[in-house]
């Protein structure tokens, strides 16, 4: 069986087909266009659709849409979508109806969590795993034994706004102090800039041709940059605070890292760790083991497994 995952994004939608395996058969794209509104908008998903149905050897079976924002799974209901500045959009059954498929809807980052919980911890039954994406901003998503966890509304693991310094820094969601303040690739940069001044210099001497993201930031800490080797040692500090309370929560078996800012993990990694080592309750940080996944397509594939898994009930 092949199932097809959509990821709405704010500028262009992409399409993918994958089989069960997680092996990518096709995939396209087209302008999200979200201006035209949800109804011109679930028209031309369903012709996209049809258009990468014929393409496949074998016609996928199910559809599942990661979505970033605020998402109720059980009514396929987009409450919530900043990029696409919708509010309390149902999505799923009029996707069905347009396309005969089945469709089901999550936040991005969960279904993120649920490719990584088939790509890379190979399914394991009974297994818990919270699952962190790092790019511009932070999300997550949680497997407890096996199964998505969706909390009471469906908003469970919105990791990137847990606390980590009490009136901190000013998150894009409005409150201080938020993970994702610290260590989504946006607040990385902000961190950097308040130190360092002269970024077209840096950017010069750290990355030529470069821009001011954190990709010139891993650079400099390779050359020996004393102020990225504090930025990195700093993320990883904020990251292990958020995660240790998290780890403390779940006592997971793993934590997946993911997304452009987890490709910089062998710079924050040890300071993280150093804040596990601190923990006075130690058995589960000896326990939890933390691995990472480089697949740029883990979410959209996520939502292609997560479709079939829930057409399978
Ligand atoms: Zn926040």
């Amino acid at each position: 069986m092949t199932g097809i995952g959509i990821d709405i994004g704010g500028t262009n939608t992409k399409l993918l087909v994958a089989d069960e395996k997680g092996n990518i058969v096709s995939v396209s794209r087209f302008p999200t266009e979200a201006e035209k509104g949800p109804e011109n908008f679930i028209k031309r998903l369903a012709a996209a659709v049809a258009e990468i149905k014929n393409k496949c050897p074998e016609p996928p079976s199910a559809i599942g849409i990661g979505a970033a924002g605020d998402v109720d799974p059980e009514k396929g209901i987009l409450r919530y979508a900043p990029n696409l500045k919708w509010h309390n959009v149902p999505l799923t059954k009029p996707v069905e109806d347009a396309t005969g498929l089945h469709c089901v809807m999550e936040n991005d980052a969960n279904m993120a969590a649920w490719g990584a919980y088939v790509m890379e911890l190979g399914r394991q039954p009974g297994c818990t795993a919270l699952v962190l994406t790092m790019g511009t901003g932070i999300g997550s998503g949680i497997i407890i034994n096996g199964a998505l966890f969706h909390g009471a509304t469906g908003t469970a693991g919105e990791a990137g706004h847990l606390t980590v310094e009490r009136g901190g820094r000013l998150c894009n969601c409005g409150k201080r102090g938020c993970l994702e303040a610290y260590c989504g690739s946006v607040g990385i940069i902000r961190r950097a800039s308040d130190v360092i001044p002269d970024q077209a210099e840096y950017i010069r001497k750290y990355n030529p041709g470069g821009i001011f993201d954190p990709y010139t930031l891993t650079k400099a800490y390779e050359a020996g940059d004393e102020t990225a080797v504090k930025i990195w040692n700093d993320t990883g500090r904020y990251l292990g605070w958020g995660v240790a309370d998290l780890i403390l929560l779940f006592n997971p078996d793993y934590i997946v890292l993911t997304g452009g800012v987890s490709k910089a993990r062998d710079k924050f990694l040890p300071s993280m760790l150093e804040v596990f080592k601190g923990q006075s309750i130690s058995t589960p940080f000896e326990k939890v083991q933390i691995k990472a996944s480089d697949n740029p397509e883990l979410g959209s594939i996520g939502s292609a497994l997560f479709g079939l898994e829930h057409l399978r009930g």
